[in-house]
């Protein structure tokens, strides 16, 4: 107990005291005691109300001075006072910090709330996106970015998920999006202008797509004399095979060169048209069939679902199948094993090429899909191999939101799971 409440505690009793003593001379000492009681609350009512205007106010001057428990209570209610306002200053001065460094950010930053309505954002999200703060804010931001991209990216609530879209300014940058949630109701839209890494990546697939077009016709008249040459009989003894290896150059050169074309031309498609329904099964017979039977080819073994539908393209899904059995078949000894499997699962289906051969090291896994990345060079091109097929499949896949998931064991062979999502599959009733 502080020294003011102690005194005041004693003050009381001491006033009560003399009243029930007063009382007492005249032989009243309980009226006396409530009187001075009554005294005693009268006194407090009063100084409470005081305390109270003093609030209202802010004229403190009665309380002040002194050293009763009145005084002591304003100066505590000072000092917490003064405390709270130092605090609110420090944290008006951290928002103005906060505010001006979110405002010097080059990437622009909304806040949503579950609703994905716009709570604030600041300076970037205002020139990238054209929001208006005050006239926005409350509105959805799928309404302001219209873009099936963004809104799909808002329903999956995935961190690592990112998309791309056009902004509605002017100039039409591209915009780079990610939602990352933060407490339990709200998220954060950042958007990052990626509008000059699009045009570079733009201007190198128009560069390989002319350079590969520009290429080709030349390619084919060399091709077509060589063709006429090998044919011929009037090719002297020592040029027949130089003329035969050109030849082989040739082929392998046009292929390389489709690949690339078809690289370009899957890079900038967009999503895979869904109004086909592709026989899968079918599709992986007509592979068996032309592959099997040819000398140094192991068995291929189909293990489909009929049933089973995918809507996109029959072309490109070919594309795949064929890019894949040709691998499985290059590393894969006579003897082995290849299975072609068409499999409905719950959340989609899956087209898996096994095989029973070479395998993988797990460190190369992570490259097989890009471009010209082959585990052993010489001998995937003596193969035939462009080093460009996983490319194309990893391509056709992201066209239709599939993902290509690769296992592998050295020495005991690949499997290599194309998984597509339900809504590119359709079961026929049986
Ligand atoms: P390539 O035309 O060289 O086959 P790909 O992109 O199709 O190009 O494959 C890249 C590399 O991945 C191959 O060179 C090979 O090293 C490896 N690879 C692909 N499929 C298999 C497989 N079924 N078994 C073993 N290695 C494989």
């Amino acid at each position: 107990m502080s020294d003011a409440a102690r005194k005041f505690l004693v003050a009381v009793l001491m006033f009560l005291a003399a009243g029930a003593a007063i009382g007492w001379l005249y032989d009243r000492p309980g009226l006396g005691l409530m009187v001075a009681a009554l005294l005693a609350l009268l006194w407090q009512v009063r100084q409470l109300l005081s305390f109270d205007r003093a609030l209202r106010t802010g004229n403190f001057d009665d309380f002040r001075q002194g050293e009763g428990i009145w005084e002591q209570i304003f100066s505590r209610f000072q000092y917490e006072n003064e405390k709270a306002k130092r605090r609110k200053l420090g944290y008006r001065q951290l928002l103005r910090e906060v505010r001006k460094s979110t405002n010097a950010m080059p990437d622009g930053a909304i806040i949503l709330n579950l609703e994905n309505e716009i709570i604030a954002c600041n300076r970037a999200a205002k020139q990238l996106a054209s929001i208006k703060r005050k006239k926005d804010r409350g509105q959805r931001v799928d309404n302001i970015l219209r873009d099936p991209e963004l809104t799909r990216l808002l329903r999956a609530n995935d961190q690592s998920l990112t998309v791309e879209i056009v902004s509605p300014i002017d100039g039409g940058q591209w915009l780079n999006c990610r939602v990352v949630p933060y407490g339990l109701d709200q998220k954060l839209l950042l958007l990052r202008d990626v509008t000059e890494r699009i045009r570079l990546s733009k201007m190198r697939r128009d560069f390989v797509a002319n350079a590969s077009h520009e290429l080709r016709s030349p390619l084919t008249v060399i091709a077509g004399y060589l063709d006429s040459l090998a044919g011929g009989d009037d090719v002297p003894a020592d040029w027949v095979k130089p003329v035969s290896q050109m030849q082989g150059q040739a082929k392998r050169m046009r292929h390389i060169l489709g690949d690339m074309l078809e690289l370009s031309r899957l890079e900038s498609a967009g999503v895979a048209s869904a109004e086909d329904a592709v026989d899968v099964s079918r599709l992986l017979e007509d592979a068996r069939s032309a592959f099997e039977g040819h000398a140094d080819v192991a068995s291929i073994v189909i293990d489909a679902e009929p049933g089973a539908l995918l809507r996109g393209s029959g072309a490109e899904i070919e594309t795949v199948i064929v890019n894949l059995l040709s691998n499985a078949i290059r590393f894969t000894p006579t003897e082995g094993k290849i299975t072609l499997a068409w499999r409905v699962a719950a959340d989609g289906a899956d087209l898996i090429v096994t095989d029973t051969g070479e395998g993988i090291d797990a460190e190369h896994v992570p490259r097989l899909t890009e471009r010209f990345f082959r585990v052993d060079k010489g001998r995937a091109r003596d193969q035939g191999g462009t080093g460009l097929g996983l490319a194309i499949v990893k391509h056709v896949l992201a066209r239709y939101e599939a993902e290509l998931v690769i296992n592998s064991e050295p020495g005991e062979g690949s499997e290599f799971r194309c998984h597509f999502p339900s809504d590119r599959v359709v079961v026929a009733p049986s």
